[in-house]
Parts: C-alpha cells; structure tokens; sequence
C-alpha cells in the first residue's frame, strides 16, 4: 500500500514544518538574557527546529522503542522521605528560588537538564530524530570522575530506565526534577503548551515519585522548564517541599552548531558558586559533549571543581 506507506513521512514533514513555523512566531530578540537560556531550553520549538535543520541521516533506524518502559525496581513508596534530602524545605511555605550557591571556595555545579515532551518522542518514534540521551557527556563524566547534577523530567526518565539507572548508580551524580512533561508554567514561556494550574502541584509530585524510584542521590531540587515561574507556580508547589535552582550561567547549548560559543559562554561566566545549565538532551543539543572536555578544562585553570548541587549549594 504505497499510499499508506508515504503517509508517514509526509506527516512528519508537515509537522516539522507547522513547528518550525510556531517557533519563528514565538522567538523574540527582546528576551531578558536569562530568557534567552531559557529559550534554548524549550523542548518543543528547539526540537523540531533540529529536526528541520538535521534532516537525519540516522534515519528510522535508529528510532526509540513506543513501549513506555516503567521502572520496576523500585515504587514510589519506596521513596525516603523528602526531609532529609538536599534541597528539601518546610512544606506549605513559599519555595526558595536559588539561581548560584555561596561565592566563596572553589566549587560550582554543572547541571544537565533532560528535557522530553510528547513532541520529542514524536520526533523518536517518527525516526526524525535518533536520541535524546546524550551518553558521550555521562560517559565523560564518569571516566574523569566529575561531578553533575540531572535534572529529569518523568518523561525522558519513562524513555531512557536503563540511562537512568546508569545516573543513579554513580555516586557523583545527583538526580533532580524537571518536570514530567516540560510544560510551561507561566503564561509566556517560549511557545510551551502550558500546564493547568490545578495540574501543577502533582506533575512535580508525580516526577519526584518517578525519579525516587530510582534511588541514588535524591535530592528535592526542582527547575522549571524555561526557568519559567511566578508566584502562583511557585505558591502551587509550595506542598511539595523543594527548592527551586535556576542557573547564573547558561551555556546556550541547545541547537548549538558548534562547541567553542558553549565554552566561552561558561568560562566567561561562571564564579565559585555558580549553577551551569547545560543539557543532556543529543538531537536538542548536538554541541555539547564537544564542548563539555573544554568546559572541564577551563574550569580547572581557574581554579574551580565541579561538585554536586548540594555540595555548592550549602555551607560550602
Ligand atoms: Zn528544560
């Protein structure tokens, strides 16, 4: 049935297409420089745009699974109680908003955001896109013994068990929570579809459920997709008792089209304390396992180790 057959693809295209369209319709040059990382944060458009631009010669081939793995090992009531982990707040009051640590010492935190929406794993199953698990960044990282902090979206973790168990089994790394879906959580946020109010509370609950079913080094670390909030988004997840980490350096990487802007946007940034957002998310963030090795040199010149989130986050 070559009728049926050319249908896919031609799907495909089209939606590649429609996305990319949305994307140039909500970019805007005006964005605040915080924004502007963001942005390059935003799943949806920035997924569709690799898309377009690195039409694939992975092809279907290397296309994910459509099962919807689950991880066994451990539910969520297997999950310690929130209090004695890093990040964790008193429940009921306002989160914290933390965007670096303490500028004193030497530490500073590389942190990899894991973005996934239904748009990427469309991108997955249509074969637009081979992988949103970038595994020469923790192979790096686990071969140098550095340092980072993850922070996952229930969605990616749903896609990638076996990944996620790789992460929760180093003892360098610490496991955070972005979301389930990387919806938006404010009105303006890059052309996210944006999350229900009433939803927001147990979208967070249900990832940080999600991750702990993983064990390793839980933390009550929460980012929000864009680094998109208000007081109200805020004020949702105050039940939940976390701390909310954006970023003081944003390294650009998403879409990237080559690795030295990435270096030079962390090096020239980045103080004791600093949070580094970067991204673990391959097809979204093609540059930065290149750039990551320069990165980790930079820093080494000037001083400073990579240590986990908490570690820069506290006393230190
Ligand atoms: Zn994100």
């Amino acid at each position: 049935m070559p009728v049926k057959i050319s249908r896919v693809p031609l799907l495909a295209t089209l939606a590649a297409v429609v996305s990319a369209v949305v994307l140039l319709a909500v970019m805007n040059p005006l964005r605040q420089p915080e924004d502007v990382g963001a942005f390059v944060d935003a799943p949806d458009p920035d997924r569709t745009t690799a898309a377009v631009v690195d039409p694939g010669p992975d092809g279907p081939a290397g296309s994910a699974p459509s099962v919807r793995p689950v991880p066994t090992e451990a539910g969520p009531s297997d999950s310690p109680p929130p209090g004695g982990l890093p990040g964790a707040t008193s429940a009921g009051t306002l989160p914290p908003v933390v965007d670096h640590g303490p500028r004193t010492g030497n530490k500073v935190a590389l942190t990899f955001d894991a973005d996934m929406t239904d748009a990427m794993r469309y991108q997955l199953r249509s074969g637009a896109v081979r992988s949103y698990a970038n595994l020469k960044i923790i192979d790096l990282l686990e071969r140098e013994g550095v340092a980072a902090t993850f922070f996952l979206t229930g969605k990616w973790v749903e896609q990638y068990p076996e990944v996620t168990r790789r992460l929760a089994a180093s003892p360098n790394f610490e496991l955070a929570n972005h979301t389930y879906g990387h919806l938006a959580f404010t009105g303006d946020c890059y052309g996210l579809p944006r999350i229900e109010r009433r939803k927001m509370t147990g979208d967070v609950a249900d990832t940080f459920d999600i991750v702990a079913g993983y064990g390793g080094r839980q933390t009550r670390y929460f980012r929000f997709p864009g680094l998109c909030h208000d007081r109200t988004a805020l004020a949702e997840l105050a039940p939940l008792g976390l701390t909310v980490v954006d970023g003081d350096v944003v390294s650009g990487d998403p879409f990237a089209t080559a690795w030295r802007p990435i270096v030079r946007a962390v090096l020239d940034n980045v103080r004791p304390g600093s949070v580094i957002v970067l991204h673990v998310t391959e097809a979204n963030a093609p540059m930065t396992d290149e750039a990551l090795p320069h990165i980790l040199a930079g820093l080494a010149e000037r001083g400073l180790e990579p240590a986990a989130l908490s570690e820069v986050l506290g006393t230190a």
